[in-house]
């Protein structure tokens, strides 16, 4: 390959809101034929906000004590809220993140957990029918569930909700007229990955599961055959993004992805992944 051509193309790409690591990336794009898509941040806008409350103030004053020392966008959702609604709220201690499961901590002397309901199960706690149906409804709905309990029983549910960025589901329609299969892939419950797949027109889903085994699902499918493009935003997405043949990560994501990708699609849009894809084959067109 000339070198000359692929530098034009890293140059066309900056233009294009593409930061590209090298001339050589632009190779390896060639050959994909699938592009993953992580849900939260990547397709929607990764900015949660409450949507609804069963359990009254008491479940959400306690979800938000033990969310106040996690960062996920779940929990800014439910920290957000509860402070608008309930001032300042009680301190955790002992703070545990329980990847992709939810958190647990100590509020008020007694334990409390957020998350989903195989955290709970993971500790004895179950759900009951109530909440249960609770949570098919608002996943139903592409909205996430979170159960609350304190000292070993169920209080209530707390719903967020994500929207979808404006711009995937024409940028799901252009991956696809490039002839490429877009996949949804995320920790998030079945039924809420499915609802957004439908929104922008992605009808294979990977989802639930956890972030350790996110590089897992990109390397099934290369075992397959296929040659993967992944798309990501978040500290769950470096390790897929570096496996995959292609690693896109969003500008508006965060450090570990940006640094695991092999550039970074600076606007956070993801019709820029097909702008990328689409200068690479026109890059290569050029130097044969
Ligand atoms: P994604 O792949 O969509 O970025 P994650 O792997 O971060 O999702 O999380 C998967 C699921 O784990 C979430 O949808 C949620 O149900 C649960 N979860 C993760 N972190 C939290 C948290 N801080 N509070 C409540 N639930 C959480
Ligand atoms: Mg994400």
């Amino acid at each position: 390959a000339t070198p000359t051509a692929l530098l034009v193309g890293t140059g066309r790409g900056a233009q294009l809101g593409i930061l590209i690591k090298g001339p050589e990336v632009l190779e390896s794009t060639r050959a994909v034929d699938t592009v993953v898509l992580d849900k939260t941040g990547t397709v929607t806008a990764g900015r949660m906000s409450l949507t609804d409350l069963h359990g009254g103030n008491e479940v959400l004053r306690l979800a938000a004590a033990v969310e106040h020392a996690s960062e996920h966008p779940i929990a800014r959702a439910i920290v957000t809220a509860a402070e608008e609604r309930l001032g300042q709220l009680p301190p955790v201690e002992g703070f545990r993140n329980v990847e992709g499961l939810g958190v647990i901590g100590e509020v008020e002397g007694k334990t409390v957990l957020a998350g989903r309901p195989a955290l709970l199960d993971q500790h004895g706690i179950t759900i009951g029918d109530e909440l249960a149906q609770v949570k098919a409804a608002a996943e139903e709905r592409g909205a996430t569930a979170v159960v609350v309990a304190r000292d070993g029983e169920a209080l209530g549910v707390v719903v967020v909700a994500d929207t979808v960025k404006p711009t995937s589901k024409q940028a799901v329609a252009e991956l696809r007229a490039l002839g490429l299969r877009p996949v949804l892939l995320t920790g998030d419950n079945t039924g809420s990955a499915r609802a957004v797949a439908a929104e922008v027109g992605i009808d294979e889903v990977v989802a639930e599961v956890l972030p350790a085994d996110k590089v897992d699902v990109v390397k099934r499918l290369q075992a397959e055959g296929r040659v993967v493009a992944m798309v990501g935003d978040g500290v769950n997405d470096a390790a897929a993004l570096a496996r995959a043949d292609l690693g896109l990560s969003m500008g508006t994501g965060t450090d570990a992805a940006i640094e695991a990708g092999d550039l970074t699609l600076v606007r956070g849009d993801l019709r820029a992944a097909v702008d990328a894809i689409r200068l690479s084959r026109r890059t290569l067109r050029t130097i044969k």
